[in-house]
């Protein structure tokens, strides 16, 4: 395990009181792994997990060459003589092939299987011509058979028809390790008729918020108290993520408390996040207790809103020593932990727009990987900006914003009334953040920029 000393010394330009944001995505992938404990759950709960093996699909789907079109099924070696000829190919029906029942005769050359979408293409028949496209006629003297007539130069040997495997090949990783299963996978899984899966274990994540003037919910307010709203907001982008989640409430700015709650944290989760007393040139008791129960960097990030941030380790051996470690032989057993780490920890600024958007930012990546996610975040979009935005390259600003669509089909974005850092009824009512990077300048109306969508992550 690198300590986080080396860690920083791999990273070019690392400067702890002006952080690269990009940089901190760097930093913590080296800082986490992915749990390695693998559970197997049926397919309803297999919904927002992580596959933990290749799914091998023991069929293949289709499971027959068919029919793409409801049409004439015929062998497409004929269609070379009738090209040469310049000749329409006159072929009899013999028999229909239906969705479900297939036509099992044998045939002969000028003859064709009058075959529906989806049936199995008969023996020897690898062309479908659609109906539209043939004339039919009924034989007059033999009442009950019927000839089509195709035209010269319409079809190619192999048209409409569905070859066997095209959308999954028996023996072939259907899905790979790694992979969030969205109810998209869930029906491909059922689909190969398989009903369980093997799944990384949830991640477990402790959190709580901290500071004097935190108020929980249902507590008499006092003069300079507001309500705790980080809890509920981190709460609900871990559930979003699929985490399970350990809710250790607030914690006064008192020493004993502080380190009841991360040695609780430590002993429970894989991860901790906290939010408030890590700003810089705070004099108070988080960070001093994260100090002395881990390995922990506290940094200034050139972004906005967001700036200060701690990142680490608890570590077991400053836990021992700990008063309240009695049942420390009690660790999660996360594998993938290095064994002298008790929990990797994420202190979040205090600011209820500040802890959203670092945690969109680095913490939710970071937890991705962590839970065995392969997929890197969902890409940014490019929208119109619909006004000047004002910008100072150096550093990362993250604006909210609301993405529409303009009459000529493209997208556009605005900001958001108040970008202020404990606004949260703006995070609210944006759609996504703009994401100004951290060499860019101003932006001129109609300039594009990249936006982070907030759908279905927040
Ligand atoms: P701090 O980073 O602790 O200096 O906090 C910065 C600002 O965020 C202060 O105005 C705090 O009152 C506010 N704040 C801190 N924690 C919370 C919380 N859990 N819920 C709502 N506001 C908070
Ligand atoms: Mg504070």
């Amino acid at each position: 395990m690198k300590t986080l000393a080396q860690i920083a010394a791999e990273l070019a330009g690392y400067d702890p009181r002006a952080l690269h944001a990009d940089s901190v995505n760097v930093f913590l992938a080296e800082l986490v792994e992915p749990v390695t404990q693998v559970e197997s759950v049926g397919i309803f709960e297999a919904l927002g997990r992580v596959l933990a093996s290749d799914i091998i699909s023991p069929i293949s789907v289709p499971p027959h060459d068919n029919s793409a079109m409801d049409g004439f099924a015929f062998d497409g070696a004929q269609l070379s003589s009738q090209a040469s000829a310049q000749a329409p190919l006159v072929l009899k029906v013999v028999g229909t092939a239906l969705a479900g029942k297939a036509w099992s005769g044998r045939i002969k050359p000028g003859e064709c299987v009058k075959i529906m979408t989806g049936a199995i293409l008969p023996a020897g028949l690898d062309t479908v011509v659609p109906q539209e496209l043939v004339a039919v006629r009924a034989e007059p003297v033999e009442a009950r058979t019927e000839f089509i007539t195709i035209p010269p130069n319409l079809m190619q040997a192999g048209d409409n028809r569905r070859e066997l495997g095209e959308d999954l090949m028996q023996g072939q990783p259907a899905l790979q390790k790694g992979e969030l299963l969205t109810p998209a996978a869930l029906g491909l899984i059922a689909s190969l008729g398989i009903d369980e899966v093997q799944v990384w274990r949830q991640l477990r994540v402790a959190y709580f918020s901290t500071g004097d003037e935190i108020l929980s919910l249902g507590e008499a307010a006092r003069e300079g108290a507001v309500f705790d709203s980080n809890r509920y907001t981190v709460f609900g982008l871990l559930k979003r993520l699929g985490c399970e989640v350990i809710d250790l409430s607030v914690v006064r700015d008192d020493p004993a408390l502080l380190e009841a709650a991360f040695v609780r944290a430590a002993l429970a989760a894989d991860a901790i996040i906290t939010s408030g007393g890590v700003s810089v040139g705070e004099a108070d008791y988080t960070k001093a207790m994260m100090k002395k129960l881990g390995d922990v960097a506290f940094w200034k990030i050139a972004m906005r809103p967001g700036r200060p941030l701690a990142v680490g380790r608890i570590l077991k051996d400053k836990l021992a020593s700990s008063p309240y470690s009695e049942s420390a032989n009690s660790y999660q057993t996360n594998s993938s932990l290095d064994s002298s780490e008790a929990a990797v920890l994420f202190g979040l600024p205090g600011n209820p727009v500040a802890v959203m958007v670092t945690f969109l930012a680095f913490v939710r990546p970071a937890l991705l990987k962590m839970m065995g996610c392969t997929a890197g975040a969902a890409p940014l979009l490019k929208a119109r900006s619909a006004e000047v935005i004002r910008k100072k390259p150096g550093r990362t600003e993250y604006q909210r914003g609301i993405v529409s669509s303009t009459p000529d089909g493209r997208l556009q974005v605005k900001t958001i009334g108040n970008q202020g850092s404990g606004v949260l009824s703006s995070m609210v009512h944006a759609n996504g953040l703009i994401v100004l990077h951290h060499g860019q300048g101003n932006v001129a109306a109609s300039d594009e920029v990249d936006v982070m969508m907030f759908d279905g992550v927040i």
